[in-house]
């Protein structure tokens, strides 16, 4: 007895806690307590994990820790100075986890992207002149004193770098007594967003939409929103409203865009509203600022974020409100690491935290758009747009009659209506969302193509880079200029468009006109991508060809032609949601066009003007697309009336992936309410070596697809070697 209660009590006297650690895991470890540290749930720690030490978040206390384990137990090694994870973001992590099927070390880990210095900022060094010249000057040694002639204090690195020498020469000089280091002061925080620094003059359709935006933000309660308003409506300055309603009541608002690099104009509209601008969260910040903006946030001193999918997992320390701009784009989606749809978990994040959130689209997803219908989501409607501006009239070029010459891919009408657009010095914009001058390279002579050797998937030539290039793997080569199979000279052809090709094409036929292309590809920073888009908003390119990039949310005044070169790519390879991404892109594509003066027109190259998406753009009759499209899902049971998952089994060589795919197959679990699809081989056979195979999962709407999959893979064959299964819960891509 006696015995019993001394070991009872040794036990409850070291504390033990349950962590996460941020790897590719689902279970939570247990480490001791040091004397003299109090933790609880949430608080962000450092502890051993093997050899490494790594940051992660105490998930529980561990009341009855077994005694048996825990002299086996580590301690935790430090408890960090930073805000402790919120419950509602831990339940958040749990809840992408279980839905995803991901480990639920890696949705923490997005949540714990905070650059290389954790806690109070680092404090930085500066350096300034302070004494004589050195004995031996040297010219690195000269540019760097230049820099430092002022005489101030400059950041060390800073100065590094705008002298264009290594830190090792400012040591040198310091080590000589020219110049002093000291440290830095840190940088002024910047000054708060401020509600009512400039509001617009609302027009009368647009007023009710910001009544609602304000009584939205101001419910403090989960509520969805879809704002609903046409390409040029003012859904922006109409959100802000809502924003500026957060912000009065204190709270943090997260701002989600598809594609970060494209946010540079909606920044200094931001700033035009509010007087300065947001802070941004993505991959590519310095590590630097993620630090900053990490800290920032999780203090709560970052009232309005603006960020990529990624942001979502961000330890607000006070978030009152969500808004996903162009709420139907597919890059909201995440293909890699964890499978996840950022527009969806911020509706659970709005909904675990419950605060309001406003989704914002010309063409809302049909997930939403159902939504809205079945009134889950508040429609607030801007049905046209800003100051009176047309909406663009869009028109079908019918190929079959008039084709453009051979090997030429803008046909005579489409030619002709950009002849006018320049001579009226306007702008005209080629839309063709194809990377690249030519998507295959031919021999003429024995017809030989080039392919990945390790993708199943033709090499795309790029001539501004000189190389064909493999869009799956990265892979390239040189372009070569004798056929590797038959040695036949000049005997290469492209075949097909891609961008490139096409300002080719539009220089031959302008030659006077200035062109540019814009491809995500050519770009080599955020800053070169904003700076090509203020060229082209200041009127300095007269023709623009560019890919799915130039879609989104730009306002370029004098443009008022686009021209769709192939307006059928992404129609028609059996993908369920080609028809609503085909209407959507097109839609936002051509709704750059007459914006601010004049009348916008829209050209749709098509081989097939009867197919019911270019009917609908035609007519500019978008209910008709979505009854229709509607329809078709319900009728099929696909989303938002079913479910779907995708299982995507692969491996080293094709027997291995299917059979294993196979026996995956055998083994589900029979319930009448779920089909198995599959395996198939997928579209995309081989990926960097990759086979693959693809298991389908089909159900009705109200089963727990993720509890049906992870008790049918606990129960299925387990994976080893390089065999590699991957659940993707609701897919967007079926490659
Ligand atoms: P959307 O996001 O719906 O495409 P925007 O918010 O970009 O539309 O607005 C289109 C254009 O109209 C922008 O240049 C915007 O500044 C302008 N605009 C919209 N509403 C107003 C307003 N009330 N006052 C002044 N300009 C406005
Ligand atoms: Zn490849």
């Amino acid at each position: 007895m006696d015995h019993v209660t001394r070991e009872s009590s040794t036990s409850t006297s070291t504390r033990v806690v349950d962590v996460l650690v941020p790897v590719a895991l689902n279970q939570t470890y247990s480490y001791r307590v040091p004397r003299g540290m109090e933790l609880e749930p949430g608080d962000v720690v450092a502890v051993p994990l093997g050899p490494r030490e790594v940051i992660a978040v105490v998930w529980a206390q561990n009341p009855k820790p077994d005694p048996r384990l825990h002299n086996r137990l580590k301690d935790v090694g430090e408890k960090l100075d930073v805000p402790p994870l919120k419950p509602e973001l831990r339940a958040l992590v749990d809840w992408v986890s279980t839905y995803t099927l991901s480990a639920r070390g890696m949705v923490l880990r997005m949540t714990l992207r905070m650059g290389e210095n954790l806690g109070p900022e680092r404090m930085r060094t500066g350096v300034r002149l302070a004494g004589e010249p050195p004995r031996r000057m040297t010219p690195a040694r000269r540019r760097l004193i230049e820099v430092l002639s002022d005489g101030l204090l400059h950041g060390k690195s800073e100065a590094a770098r705008e002298a264009g020498v290594s830190s090792g020469v400012i040591d040198g000089l310091v080590d000589e007594g020219t110049l002093e280091v000291e440290a830095m002061p840190p940088a002024p925080p910047p000054p708060p967003p401020d509600p009512d620094y400039a509001q617009p003059e609302f027009s009368r359709q647009q007023r009710s939409a910001v009544d609602a935006m304000r009584a939205l933000a101001a419910s403090g309660s989960f509520h969805v929103a879809l704002l609903d308003g046409v390409t040029g409506s003012g859904k922006t300055e109409v959100y802000f409203e809502a924003i500026a309603e957060t912000i009065r009541r204190g709270k943090q608002t997260l701002i989600l865009m598809p594609e970060i690099a494209l946010t540079g104009q909606f920044l200094d509209r931001f700033a035009q509203r509010f007087g300065v601008r947001p802070i941004e969260w993505h991959s590519e910040l310095t590590p630097r600022t993620r630090a900053r903006n990490w800290a920032a946030i999780s203090e709560g001193k970052a009232p309005v974020v603006v960020g990529a999918r990624s942001a979502l997992f961000m330890p607000y320390a006070d978030l009152g409100l969500i808004v996903v701009d162009e709420e139907h784009d597919q890059a909201y989606k995440q293909d890699d690491g964890a499978h996840y749809h950022a527009r969806d978990m911020a509706v659970v994040r709005a909904h675990i935290a419950k605060i309001p959130i406003v989704l914002a689209s010309a063409t809302p997803s049909i997930e939403s758009e159902v939504n809205a219908r079945k009134g889950r989501y508040q429609r607030v409607a801007l049905p046209s747009r800003f100051g009176g501006q047309h909406m663009p009239q869009i028109e079908a070029i019918d190929l079959r009659r008039a084709p453009p010459p051979r090997g030429r891919f803008i046909s005579p009408p489409l030619a002709e209506q950009i002849r006018f657009a320049i001579e009226k010095r306007e702008q005209a914009l080629l839309f063709l969302n194809r990377r690249g001058y030519a998507p295959l390279t031919l021999c003429r002579a024995c017809g030989h193509r080039f392919a990945c050797t390790i993708c199943d998937a033709w090499l795309v030539d790029h001539r501004f880079r000189q190389r064909l290039v493999c869009h799956h793997c990265g892979f390239s080569m040189p372009r070569p200029n004798i056929c590797p199979n038959c040695a036949a000279e000049e005997s290469l052809a492209a075949i097909g468009p891609g961008v490139e090709r096409l300002q080719e094409e539009a220089a031959a036929l302008f030659p006077d006109a200035r062109t540019m292309v814009l491809s995500s590809d050519l770009i080599t920073s955020i800053e070169t991508m904003r700076a090509e888009l203020n060229e082209i908003a200041e009127g300095r390119v007269d023709i623009i060809i560019g890919t799915q990039l130039v879609a989104k949310g730009h306002n370029f005044p004098r443009l008022n032609l686009v021209g769709v070169v192939d307006a059928d790519l992404g129609l028609g390879n059996g993908d369920p949601r080609a028809a609503e991404r085909t209407f959507q892109l097109l839609n936002q594509v051509i709704g750059r066009a007459g914006r601010e003066q004049g009348r916008g027109v829209g050209f749709l190259q098509t081989h097939q003007p009867e197919h019911p998406v270019m009917k609908a753009l035609v007519a500019s009759d978008r209910e008709a697309f979505y009854a229709s499209e509607i329809e078709q899902r319900e009728r099929a049971g696909y989303p938002p009336f079913g479910r779907l998952a995708s299982l995507i089994v692969s491996a080293g060589d094709r027997p291995t992936a299917e059979s294993f795919a196979r026996r995956l197959a055998a083994v589900a679990p029979l319930d009448e309410r779920i089909q198995v699809l599959g395996p198939a081989e997928a579209p995309l056979a081989v990926i960097k070596g990759r086979y693959r195979f693809r298991l389908l999962v089909k159900s009705l709407r109200n089963v727990d697809l993720s509890e049906y999959l992870r008790e049918w893979l606990a129960g299925g064959p387990k994976t080893k070697g390089n065999l590699k299964l991957e659940v993707d819960i609701d897919p967007q891509s079926f490659l």
